[in-house]
């Protein structure tokens, strides 16, 4: 292997120890959880969105959580809605 290619490994893995040098402007995956499939999206600017109930009512469910966890200081939080008193 050519020194070039050695000294961009050496950098990919010093970069992939910094989570926070990385910013996710917008993405868009799927999650299957135990009854259904979700489809769960991200922009920077907008927010969070998921297309279960749950998240609908309260801005943020399993779902948007579980992805916070795995990508933890690339992403914003999800805001949670207030509960909305009858
Ligand atoms: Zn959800």
């Amino acid at each position: 292997m050519d020194s070039s290619m050695i000294g961009k490994i050496q950098k990919a893995k010093q970069y992939a120890a910094e989570p926070e040098r990385i910013n996710f402007e917008s993405f868009k995956v799927t999650l299957r959880g135990e009854h259904d499939t979700h489809v769960i999206s991200y922009d920077h600017d907008t927010g969070w969105q998921c297309d279960c109930h749950y998240f609908s009512v309260r801005g943020l469910c399993s779902h948007t959580m579980a992805l916070e966890r795995l990508l933890g200081v690339m992403v914003e939080r999800a805001q949670a809605k207030q509960a909305e008193e009858a």
